[in-house]
C-alpha cells in the first residue's frame, strides 16, 4: 500500500532555534517507528539547515521558494540554496502567500524552478468560500491549470496536491471541511489532472487534505475522505497532537 504523507507547516513558528530543535526531536520520536507514513516538517527557512542535521526519520521542507535562479532579489531564497542544504520538499502556493499577492503565474514559475532542482512540490489549492452555483469548482480548476501550465507529466511524481479550503484554515476557520467534501474535491482534482496528463500518469499522485486537521478528525478523513495524507498547521506545533495524528494515520 502507498505510504501516507503527513506534512507539518510551522509557518512563522516557533520563535527560537532551540524551541524548533526540541519540537523537531519530539516529532521525530513519534515518527521513528512508523512504516506506513512519510513525515515532513516545513519550518521557517532559518531553521532548515539545523533541522536537516537532526533529521533521520522526519524530512524537512521549506514553506516557499523564489522563482528566479539567483541574483538581485533581496530577501528571497532560491531552489538551489534549498537543494544545497538537503531540503527535498517545498510548499508552494499556500493561501497565506497568495493573500500577500502571489498569483497563479508566480506559483507556476516557482514550481518550474523548484522542479528543475529536483525538489518535490506541495502545491496548495483551495477556494475562499463555497457558493451555491458551484463557481468555486471553476476557481480550483483554474488554480490547478494555471499553476501546472507547461509542466510535463514526467514531473508528476514530484507533485503533491494539497486541497486546503481557505475557510477551513487557521484560527479564523469557519469550520473544517467534512471528509465527504474532501473526497468529492479530491475526485474532481484527479479528473482535472487526468484530463491534462492522462489517467495512467496520475495513478500515484497524492491529493492530501489541509484545514484544521486534528486528532479528532484524522481517522474520518482517512477512512471516509480517503485522503493520501495531511497538511497540518496549528497542530504540527503541538508534539502531542501531531504525534496522535501520526499514530492514528499509521494504524488505519
Ligand atoms: C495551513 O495553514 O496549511 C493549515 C492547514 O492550518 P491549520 O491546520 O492550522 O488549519
Amino acid at each position: 500500500m502507498a505510504r501516507k504523507i503527513i506534512i507539518g507547516n510551522w509557518k512563522m513558528n516557533p520563535l527560537s532555534l532551540r524551541q524548533a530543535e526540541d519540537l523537531f526531536r519530539s516529532i521525530q520520536k513519534s515518527a521513528s517507528s512508523k512504516t506506513k507514513i512519510n513525515t515532513i516538517i516545513c519550518s521557517p527557512f532559518l531553521y532548515l539547515e539545523k533541522l536537516k542535521k537532526l533529521s533521520k526519520k522526519v524530512l524537512v521542507g521549506s514553506q516557499d521558494v523564489f522563482y528566479e535562479e539567483k541574483g538581485a532579489y533581496t530577501g528571497e531564497i532560491s531552489a538551489e540554496m534549498l537543494k544545497d542544504i538537503g531540503v527535498k520538499y517545498v510548499i508552494i502556493g499556500h493561501s497565506e502567500r497568495r493573500a500577500m499577492g502571489e498569483s497563479n503565474i508566480d506559483i507556476n514559475k516557482k514550481i518550474k524552478m523548484a522542479l528543475s532542482f529536483g525538489l518535490t512540490i506541495i502545491l496548495c489549492v483551495g477556494e475562499h468560500e463555497r457558493d451555491e452555483s458551484h463557481e468555486y469548482l471553476n476557481f480550483i480548476k483554474t488554480q490547478i491549470e494555471e499553476c501546472l501550465k507547461g509542466i510535463v507529466k514526467s514531473f508528476l511524481p514530484k507533485i503533491i496536491i494539497a486541497y486546503e479550503p481557505v475557510w477551513a484554515i487557521g484560527r479564523n476557520a469557519v469550520r473544517e471541511a467534512t471528509p465527504k467534501e474532501f473526497l468529492e474535491i479530491s475526485i474532481f482534482i484527479r479528473k482535472i489532472l487526468s484530463d491534462k496528463f492522462g489517467a495512467k500518469a496520475i495513478e500515484k499522485t497524492k491529493v492530501i487534505y489541509g484545514g484544521s486537521v486534528n486528532p479528532k478528525n484524522t481517522a474520518d478523513f482517512l477512512k471516509e475522505g480517503e485522503t493520501d495524507g495531511f497538511l497540518v498547521g496549528r497542530d504540527s506545533l503541538d508534539p502531542e497532537k501531531f504525534g496522535e495524528i501520526i499514530n492514528i494515520t499509521e494504524n488505519i
